[in-house]
């Protein structure tokens, strides 16, 4: 059987089940945006680890060695934010062919420099080796007060799913560079900003039941949490958030702006799910302090119910985890 016949997903759960335990305590393994290991006093210690290859997640050509050093570093925080957690330590490894210039690895490191500096990261160590094409791996320490760990796992039926900022900027600024519209915003694309503040915040809320962030596209991160709580999710594809930009680009190149919000993945925002009757307090709450803004978009439902949504026109349709899928 080839991996492509089962995809990342179901890879990732075969690996899983084959691992034995040294029976040390692991709080949370497989399967969260980070794992959760034992740590002191009232702290739990996050890790995770994320790897990104030459002309698979990136092009030299249409990213600046900043940006993909701003980005690699941006995606590893988002999954500390994603447990309601901070950034602590980082450790690089990189793969470069011997041709790469000292200026690329420079410019690299000045951009992880700065998203470090911004969220307190220490870079700690790593590990430099020759490789066909560059390839870079980012293992990331992060630390939570015990209280308020917030998991995939947590969502009940009847709880609001929420997300922060607005979703789809990431394709956009892929189908910007694409099709070289120059004159559009590739922000969001080339240097995400991970929502650390944003998840503290609303983990320290106590309102706040599950969450994860946006690394694959919003129908791929609500069936995360539904398949981790065992409930199922109803939402309303008028009500996901989309920038300016992303109807304007999506118009031009004649796509849906729902699709790049549900499907493109990598906006680094947080999708989570908040008790009912705290939904306009949370909303409060988020609009103080310059902090992005919440919007709900549906409720979770029974697990027999699946991941349902309405689409513009009313039609309700069966929501599946289509994000990108490494290996299909
Ligand atoms: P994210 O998109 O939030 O970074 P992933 O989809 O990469 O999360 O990973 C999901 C879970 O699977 C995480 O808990 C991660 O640690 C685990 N995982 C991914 N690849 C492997 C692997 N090769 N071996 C063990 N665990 C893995
Ligand atoms: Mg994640």
């Amino acid at each position: 059987m080839l991996i492509r016949e089962i995809g990342e997903f179901n890879l990732i759960e075969r690996m899983s089940k084959a691992l034995s335990s040294s029976g040390r305590n692991v709080i949370v393994g497989i399967g969260d945006d980070t794992a959760v290991l034992p740590f002191n006093g009232d702290k739990l210690q996050l890790v995770t680890t994320d790897m990104l290859i030459q002309d698979v997640h990136f092009r030299t050509t249409t990213a600046t060695p900043e940006q993909i050093g701003w980005k690699s570093l941006a995606a590893n925080i988002s999954d500390i934010a994603a447990m309601g957690g901070e950034p602590t330590y980082a450790f690089i490894s990189i793969g470069l062919p011997k041709t790469t210039t000292v200026e690329f690895v420079d410019k690299f490191y000045s951009g992880m420099n700065e998203i470090a500096k911004l969220y307190s990261v220490d870079i700690a160590g790593g590990d430099t080796v020759s490789s066909p094409q560059v390839i870079i791996n980012i293992a990331l320490l992060g630390e939570v007060n015990k209280d308020n760990l917030i998991l995939r796992s947590g969502a009940e039926v009847g709880d609001a799913v929420m997300v922060t900022g607005d979703l789809g900027g990431s394709m956009a600024g892929l189908e910007i560079l694409e099709h070289k519209l120059t004159f559009h915003d590739t922000e969001k694309h080339l240097k995400p900003i991970p929502r650390v503040n944003e998840g503290v915040l609303l983990a320290r809320s106590g309102w706040v039941t599950s969450m994860i962030d946006v690394s694959d596209g919003l129908a791929s991160e609500i069936n995360h949490i539904c398949k981790m709580s065992k409930t199922g999710a109803s939402i309303q594809m008028k009500s996901i958030p989309l920038s300016q930009n992303v109807r304007q680009v999506s118009d031009i190149i004649g796509k849906n702006p729902y699709d790049f919000a549900l499907f493109g993945g990598e906006d680094y925002e947080l999708v989570f799910t908040c008790k009912p009757d705290k939904v306009q307090e949370l909303k409060d709450m988020m609009d103080n302090e310059g902090n992005a803004e919440v919007t709900e978009l549906g409720c979770i439902e029974d697990a027999d119910k699946s991941v349902k949504i309405k689409d513009i026109s009313g039609k309700i349709m069966q929501l599946s985890s289509k994000g990108y899928d490494h290996f299909v």
